[in-house]
Protein backbone atom coordinates (compact mmCIF):
# COMPACT_ATOMS: atom_id res chain seq x y z
CA UNK A 1 0.00 0.00 0.00
CA UNK A 2 2.44 2.43 1.07
CA UNK A 3 5.32 1.76 -1.68
CA UNK A 4 7.46 4.48 -1.69
CA UNK A 5 7.47 6.99 -4.48
CA UNK A 6 10.75 7.88 -6.39
CA UNK A 7 9.98 7.27 -9.69
CA UNK A 8 8.31 10.28 -10.05
CA UNK A 9 11.05 11.86 -11.96
CA UNK A 10 10.80 10.57 -15.42
CA UNK A 11 6.77 11.08 -15.17
CA UNK A 12 6.83 13.80 -13.46
CA UNK A 13 9.12 15.65 -16.05
CA UNK A 14 7.80 14.60 -19.40
CA UNK A 15 4.62 15.63 -17.87
CA UNK A 16 5.34 19.27 -16.66
CA UNK A 17 6.52 19.72 -20.60
CA UNK A 18 3.45 18.62 -21.86
CA UNK A 19 1.44 20.24 -19.21
CA UNK A 20 -0.97 21.23 -22.09
CA UNK A 21 -0.62 18.00 -23.78
CA UNK A 22 -1.78 16.46 -20.75
CA UNK A 23 -5.16 18.17 -20.62
CA UNK A 24 -7.69 17.35 -22.14
CA UNK A 25 -9.12 20.59 -22.13
CA UNK A 26 -12.89 19.77 -21.15
CA UNK A 27 -13.97 21.05 -18.11
CA UNK A 28 -15.03 18.19 -15.47
CA UNK A 29 -16.08 20.28 -12.68
CA UNK A 30 -18.32 18.77 -10.56
CA UNK A 31 -21.86 20.17 -10.54
CA UNK A 32 -24.20 20.32 -7.90
CA UNK A 33 -26.24 17.23 -8.86
CA UNK A 34 -23.14 15.51 -8.85
CA UNK A 35 -23.48 15.25 -5.00
CA UNK A 36 -23.10 11.41 -4.10
CA UNK A 37 -19.06 10.48 -4.24
CA UNK A 38 -18.55 6.51 -5.68
CA UNK A 39 -16.80 4.23 -3.88
CA UNK A 40 -15.68 2.07 -6.73
CA UNK A 41 -13.85 4.95 -8.64
CA UNK A 42 -10.40 5.47 -7.65
CA UNK A 43 -9.36 8.18 -9.83
CA UNK A 44 -5.93 7.51 -11.12
CA UNK A 45 -4.74 5.82 -7.78
CA UNK A 46 -2.69 2.55 -8.63
CA UNK A 47 -0.26 4.57 -11.51
CA UNK A 48 2.36 4.04 -10.85
CA UNK A 49 1.47 2.20 -7.68
CA UNK A 50 1.52 5.73 -6.45
CA UNK A 51 0.50 6.40 -2.74
CA UNK A 52 -2.21 8.87 -2.83
CA UNK A 53 -3.04 8.83 0.89
CA UNK A 54 -6.80 10.04 -0.09
CA UNK A 55 -9.49 11.68 2.22
CA UNK A 56 -12.06 10.18 1.24
CA UNK A 57 -15.79 11.65 0.84
CA UNK A 58 -18.56 11.76 3.89
CA UNK A 59 -20.34 8.55 2.80
CA UNK A 60 -16.95 6.84 1.67
CA UNK A 61 -14.99 6.93 4.83
CA UNK A 62 -15.07 3.72 6.98
CA UNK A 63 -15.06 4.23 10.96
CA UNK A 64 -11.58 5.04 11.73
CA UNK A 65 -9.98 3.11 14.23
CA UNK A 66 -10.17 -0.95 13.66
CA UNK A 67 -7.25 -2.23 15.67
CA UNK A 68 -5.37 -0.62 17.88
CA UNK A 69 -6.42 3.24 17.76
CA UNK A 70 -3.13 4.72 18.23
CA UNK A 71 -0.86 5.75 15.33
CA UNK A 72 2.92 4.52 15.39
CA UNK A 73 6.02 6.12 14.06
CA UNK A 74 6.59 3.80 10.78
CA UNK A 75 10.62 5.04 10.91
CA UNK A 76 10.77 7.97 8.59
CA UNK A 77 10.62 11.41 8.70
CA UNK A 78 8.12 14.12 9.72
CA UNK A 79 8.29 17.92 8.86
CA UNK A 80 9.61 19.35 12.06
CA UNK A 81 8.98 22.91 10.39
CA UNK A 82 7.18 23.46 7.34
CA UNK A 83 6.07 25.60 4.89
CA UNK A 84 3.44 26.21 2.46
CA UNK A 85 2.55 27.03 -1.23
CA UNK A 86 -0.74 27.37 -2.95
CA UNK A 87 -0.83 26.88 -6.57
CA UNK A 88 -4.01 27.52 -8.40
CA UNK A 89 -3.80 25.76 -11.32
CA UNK A 90 -6.21 26.65 -14.02
CA UNK A 91 -7.11 30.08 -16.32
CA UNK A 92 -10.31 30.27 -14.48
CA UNK A 93 -7.98 31.26 -10.67
CA UNK A 94 -7.24 34.59 -12.53
CA UNK A 95 -11.08 35.67 -13.16
CA UNK A 96 -13.74 36.48 -10.92
CA UNK A 97 -14.95 33.26 -10.70
CA UNK A 98 -12.28 31.99 -7.98
CA UNK A 99 -15.39 33.95 -5.78
CA UNK A 100 -12.83 34.63 -2.92
CA UNK A 101 -11.31 31.71 -2.33
CA UNK A 102 -7.54 32.83 -3.02
CA UNK A 103 -7.58 35.27 -0.40
CA UNK A 104 -9.34 33.32 1.89
CA UNK A 105 -6.81 30.46 1.73
CA UNK A 106 -4.06 32.76 1.94
CA UNK A 107 -5.63 33.62 5.30
CA UNK A 108 -5.69 30.08 6.22
CA UNK A 109 -2.29 29.91 5.62
CA UNK A 110 -0.95 32.91 6.99
CA UNK A 111 -2.77 31.77 10.63
CA UNK A 112 -2.24 27.78 10.24
CA UNK A 113 1.36 28.50 11.34
CA UNK A 114 2.05 29.25 15.78
CA UNK A 115 -1.92 28.35 16.06
CA UNK A 116 -3.53 25.96 18.76
CA UNK A 117 -4.80 23.60 15.40
CA UNK A 118 -1.46 23.38 14.39
CA UNK A 119 -0.12 22.43 17.66
CA UNK A 120 -2.29 19.87 17.90
CA UNK A 121 0.13 17.61 15.55
CA UNK A 122 3.24 18.59 17.70
CA UNK A 123 3.26 15.69 19.50
CA UNK A 124 4.54 13.79 17.18
CA UNK A 125 8.41 13.47 15.98
CA UNK A 126 10.14 11.47 13.17
CA UNK A 127 14.13 11.02 12.45
CA UNK A 128 14.75 14.53 11.91
CA UNK A 129 13.35 15.69 14.84
CA UNK A 130 9.45 16.52 16.58
CA UNK A 131 6.95 18.45 14.85
CA UNK A 132 6.10 22.05 15.80
CA UNK A 133 3.46 24.63 15.42
CA UNK A 134 6.11 26.53 12.72
CA UNK A 135 4.72 27.21 9.32
CA UNK A 136 5.65 29.85 6.80
CA UNK A 137 2.91 30.58 4.09
CA UNK A 138 5.46 31.00 0.88
CA UNK A 139 2.31 32.84 -0.40
CA UNK A 140 0.69 31.70 -3.92
CA UNK A 141 0.85 31.49 -7.52
CA UNK A 142 -1.55 31.03 -10.43
CA UNK A 143 -0.58 28.50 -13.28
CA UNK A 144 -3.23 29.82 -15.78
CA UNK A 145 -2.27 26.94 -18.25
CA UNK A 146 -5.14 24.56 -18.53
CA UNK A 147 -5.08 22.08 -15.40
CA UNK A 148 -5.99 18.56 -16.72
CA UNK A 149 -9.08 17.89 -16.89
CA UNK A 150 -9.24 14.56 -14.92
CA UNK A 151 -8.08 13.83 -11.32
CA UNK A 152 -4.12 14.37 -11.16
CA UNK A 153 -1.97 11.63 -10.92
CA UNK A 154 0.80 11.86 -8.32
CA UNK A 155 3.45 12.11 -11.32
CA UNK A 156 1.54 15.11 -12.31
CA UNK A 157 1.05 16.55 -9.20
CA UNK A 158 4.77 16.20 -8.60
CA UNK A 159 5.80 18.05 -12.44
CA UNK A 160 3.19 20.51 -11.46
CA UNK A 161 5.07 21.40 -8.19
CA UNK A 162 8.35 21.41 -10.00
CA UNK A 163 7.75 23.31 -12.78
CA UNK A 164 6.38 26.17 -10.52
CA UNK A 165 9.46 25.62 -8.89
CA UNK A 166 12.09 25.45 -11.08
CA UNK A 167 12.87 22.00 -10.09
CA UNK A 168 14.04 23.83 -6.99
CA UNK A 169 10.99 22.72 -4.39
CA UNK A 170 11.53 23.61 -0.73
CA UNK A 171 12.50 20.18 1.06
CA UNK A 172 10.30 21.08 4.31
CA UNK A 173 7.07 22.72 2.05
CA UNK A 174 3.56 21.16 1.19
CA UNK A 175 2.88 22.44 -2.37
CA UNK A 176 -0.90 22.62 -2.07
CA UNK A 177 -2.23 22.14 -6.00
CA UNK A 178 -5.87 23.43 -6.35
CA UNK A 179 -7.15 22.92 -9.97
CA UNK A 180 -10.13 24.87 -11.55
CA UNK A 181 -11.22 21.41 -12.76
CA UNK A 182 -12.88 18.47 -10.85
CA UNK A 183 -11.41 15.02 -10.14
CA UNK A 184 -14.25 13.51 -12.08
CA UNK A 185 -15.95 10.31 -10.49
CA UNK A 186 -13.93 9.98 -7.65
CA UNK A 187 -14.69 8.58 -3.72
CA UNK A 188 -12.15 11.44 -2.45
CA UNK A 189 -11.77 14.65 -1.78
CA UNK A 190 -8.10 15.50 -1.55
CA UNK A 191 -4.87 13.67 -1.87
CA UNK A 192 -1.64 13.83 -0.33
CA UNK A 193 1.80 12.27 -1.80
CA UNK A 194 5.30 12.98 -2.28
CA UNK A 195 7.91 12.44 -5.50
CA UNK A 196 11.13 13.83 -6.76
CA UNK A 197 11.44 16.25 -9.42
CA UNK A 198 13.98 15.22 -12.10
CA UNK A 199 17.28 16.22 -11.25
CA UNK A 200 16.26 14.39 -7.43
CA UNK A 201 14.81 16.88 -5.44
CA UNK A 202 12.22 15.74 -2.83
CA UNK A 203 8.61 17.36 -3.16
CA UNK A 204 5.53 16.66 -1.06
CA UNK A 205 2.51 17.69 -3.12
CA UNK A 206 -1.51 17.85 -2.37
CA UNK A 207 -4.07 17.74 -4.90
CA UNK A 208 -7.41 19.66 -3.94
CA UNK A 209 -9.83 19.25 -6.75
CA UNK A 210 -12.82 21.48 -7.33
CA UNK A 211 -15.46 20.10 -4.87
CA UNK A 212 -17.68 23.17 -5.08
CA UNK A 213 -20.90 22.30 -4.33
CA UNK A 214 -19.98 18.42 -3.41
CA UNK A 215 -22.34 17.31 -0.72
CA UNK A 216 -19.70 14.18 0.09
CA UNK A 217 -17.22 16.75 0.35
CA UNK A 218 -19.17 19.43 2.34
CA UNK A 219 -18.31 20.48 6.29
CA UNK A 220 -22.14 21.90 6.23
CA UNK A 221 -20.22 25.43 7.57
CA UNK A 222 -22.54 27.29 9.60
CA UNK A 223 -20.20 28.47 11.89
CA UNK A 224 -18.31 30.88 9.32
CA UNK A 225 -19.11 33.35 6.65
CA UNK A 226 -17.23 31.65 4.46
CA UNK A 227 -18.41 30.69 0.63
CA UNK A 228 -19.39 26.96 0.88
CA UNK A 229 -16.39 26.27 -2.21
CA UNK A 230 -14.19 28.22 0.41
CA UNK A 231 -15.09 26.62 3.44
CA UNK A 232 -14.92 23.20 1.90
CA UNK A 233 -11.42 23.52 0.88
CA UNK A 234 -10.07 25.22 3.77
CA UNK A 235 -11.70 22.01 5.89
CA UNK A 236 -9.43 19.82 3.03
CA UNK A 237 -6.63 21.86 3.04
CA UNK A 238 -6.14 21.55 7.14
CA UNK A 239 -7.12 17.65 6.65
CA UNK A 240 -4.16 16.85 4.19
CA UNK A 241 -1.58 19.64 5.23
CA UNK A 242 -1.52 18.03 9.04
CA UNK A 243 -1.03 14.72 7.57
CA UNK A 244 1.85 15.86 4.96
CA UNK A 245 3.44 17.28 8.46
CA UNK A 246 3.03 14.17 10.20
CA UNK A 247 3.78 11.74 7.91
CA UNK A 248 5.24 13.25 4.48
CA UNK A 249 6.83 10.44 2.51
CA UNK A 250 5.08 7.51 4.04
CA UNK A 251 6.76 6.19 6.62
CA UNK A 252 5.73 8.74 9.47
CA UNK A 253 2.55 8.48 11.99
CA UNK A 254 -0.41 6.18 10.83
CA UNK A 255 -2.20 3.51 12.61
CA UNK A 256 -2.47 -0.15 11.60
CA UNK A 257 -4.91 0.67 8.84
CA UNK A 258 -2.95 3.05 7.49
CA UNK A 259 -4.89 5.96 8.92
CA UNK A 260 -3.43 9.31 9.57
CA UNK A 261 -3.95 11.66 11.78
CA UNK A 262 -6.66 13.89 9.68
CA UNK A 263 -8.24 10.19 8.41
CA UNK A 264 -8.53 9.33 11.99
CA UNK A 265 -10.70 12.50 12.69
CA UNK A 266 -11.82 13.09 9.32
CA UNK A 267 -15.61 14.51 9.15
CA UNK A 268 -15.69 15.36 12.97
CA UNK A 269 -16.07 18.69 14.08
CA UNK A 270 -15.79 20.53 17.70
CA UNK A 271 -16.00 23.92 17.46
CA UNK A 272 -15.08 26.99 15.46
CA UNK A 273 -11.62 26.72 14.94
CA UNK A 274 -9.52 30.47 15.47
CA UNK A 275 -5.76 30.82 13.93
CA UNK A 276 -3.25 32.49 15.07
CA UNK A 277 -3.97 35.49 13.00
CA UNK A 278 -8.30 35.97 14.25
CA UNK A 279 -9.86 34.42 11.45
CA UNK A 280 -12.07 31.16 12.28
CA UNK A 281 -12.92 28.46 10.51
CA UNK A 282 -15.06 25.06 10.57
CA UNK A 283 -12.47 22.55 10.53
CA UNK A 284 -12.29 18.74 11.27
CA UNK A 285 -9.74 17.74 14.16
CA UNK A 286 -6.84 16.24 13.95
CA UNK A 287 -5.85 12.53 15.81
CA UNK A 288 -3.89 13.01 19.24
CA UNK A 289 -2.55 9.40 20.53
CA UNK A 290 -1.72 12.03 24.02
CA UNK A 291 -5.18 13.11 23.79
CA UNK A 292 -6.52 9.34 23.42
CA UNK A 293 -4.85 8.04 25.84
CA UNK A 294 -5.50 10.01 28.76
CA UNK A 295 -9.39 10.50 27.31
CA UNK A 296 -9.27 14.23 26.69
CA UNK A 297 -10.06 14.30 23.20
CA UNK A 298 -13.75 14.67 21.38
CA UNK A 299 -14.90 11.33 19.92
CA UNK A 300 -14.21 10.66 16.37
CA UNK A 301 -17.08 8.55 14.19
CA UNK A 302 -15.89 5.71 16.01
CA UNK A 303 -16.53 6.80 19.55
CA UNK A 304 -12.79 7.57 20.13
CA UNK A 305 -11.83 10.29 22.02
CA UNK A 306 -8.74 11.18 20.28
CA UNK A 307 -9.47 14.20 18.26
CA UNK A 308 -8.35 17.69 19.08
CA UNK A 309 -8.79 21.34 17.11
CA UNK A 310 -6.24 22.71 19.51
CA UNK A 311 -3.71 21.70 21.55
CA UNK A 312 -1.22 23.97 24.30
CA UNK A 313 2.66 24.57 24.25
CA UNK A 314 2.60 23.04 27.58
CA UNK A 315 4.84 20.17 28.40
CA UNK A 316 3.08 17.55 28.72
CA UNK A 317 1.05 18.16 25.71
CA UNK A 318 -2.23 16.63 27.65
CA UNK A 319 -1.91 19.21 30.16
CA UNK A 320 -4.71 21.42 28.85
CA UNK A 321 -5.22 19.33 25.29
CA UNK A 322 -9.00 18.37 24.63
CA UNK A 323 -10.19 19.35 28.09
CA UNK A 324 -10.41 23.32 26.90
CA UNK A 325 -13.36 21.61 24.90
CA UNK A 326 -11.87 23.99 21.77
CA UNK A 327 -9.49 26.19 20.11
CA UNK A 328 -11.23 28.89 21.04
CA UNK A 329 -11.02 28.77 25.02
CA UNK A 330 -7.52 28.04 24.51
CA UNK A 331 -6.76 30.95 22.28
CA UNK A 332 -5.70 34.45 23.37
CA UNK A 333 -4.12 32.91 27.08
CA UNK A 334 -0.84 34.11 27.53
CA UNK A 335 0.50 30.64 27.94
CA UNK A 336 -1.92 29.11 26.16
CA UNK A 337 -3.80 26.52 27.50
CA UNK A 338 -2.14 27.32 31.11
CA UNK A 339 -4.71 28.92 32.44
CA UNK A 340 -7.54 27.39 30.38
CA UNK A 341 -10.38 25.87 32.51
CA UNK A 342 -11.08 21.88 32.67
CA UNK A 343 -13.07 19.48 34.21
CA UNK A 344 -10.90 18.31 36.60
CA UNK A 345 -8.72 21.93 37.33
CA UNK A 346 -10.84 21.98 41.15
CA UNK A 347 -12.75 24.49 39.75
CA UNK A 348 -16.37 24.66 39.08
CA UNK A 349 -17.05 26.60 35.62
CA UNK A 350 -19.88 28.60 34.44
CA UNK A 351 -19.77 26.17 32.06
CA UNK A 352 -19.99 22.84 34.50
CA UNK A 353 -22.16 21.63 37.02
CA UNK A 354 -22.63 18.49 38.87
CA UNK A 355 -23.62 16.26 36.09
CA UNK A 356 -20.96 17.65 33.48
CA UNK A 357 -18.27 17.60 36.39
CA UNK A 358 -19.04 15.94 39.23
CA UNK A 359 -15.12 16.52 39.84
CA UNK A 360 -15.42 20.29 40.79
CA UNK A 361 -18.61 21.12 41.14
CA UNK A 362 -20.13 19.72 44.70
CA UNK A 363 -23.70 17.83 44.11
CA UNK A 364 -26.69 20.23 44.94
CA UNK A 365 -28.45 19.57 47.93
CA UNK A 366 -32.00 18.49 46.58
ZN1 LIG B 1 -6.22 11.76 4.86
Amino acid sequence: MRTTWLAGLVAGGVCALLVGGCSSGASNAPSADDGTLDPQATGEQGMHGAPEHLFLGRGEAGRPGGGSPLMTSHGGTVLPTNKTKAIFWGPKWATSWENGKIAGLDEFFTGFGGSNYAKASTEYAGTNGQVTATSTYLGHEIDTRPAPSKALSVSSAVSEACSITNNAPDPSALYLIYTETGAGHVNYCAWHSWGSCSNGAPVQVAYMPNIDGLAGCDPQDTWTPHSQGLAALANVTAHELSEAITDPRGAGWFDSSGAENGDKCAWTFNARVTLHNGSTWKLQGEWSNAAYNNNTGYPNRSGQNGCLDGACDASPATVCAGKCGSIDTCAGTTVDCGPCPYCGDGTCQANEDATSCPADCSVPTP
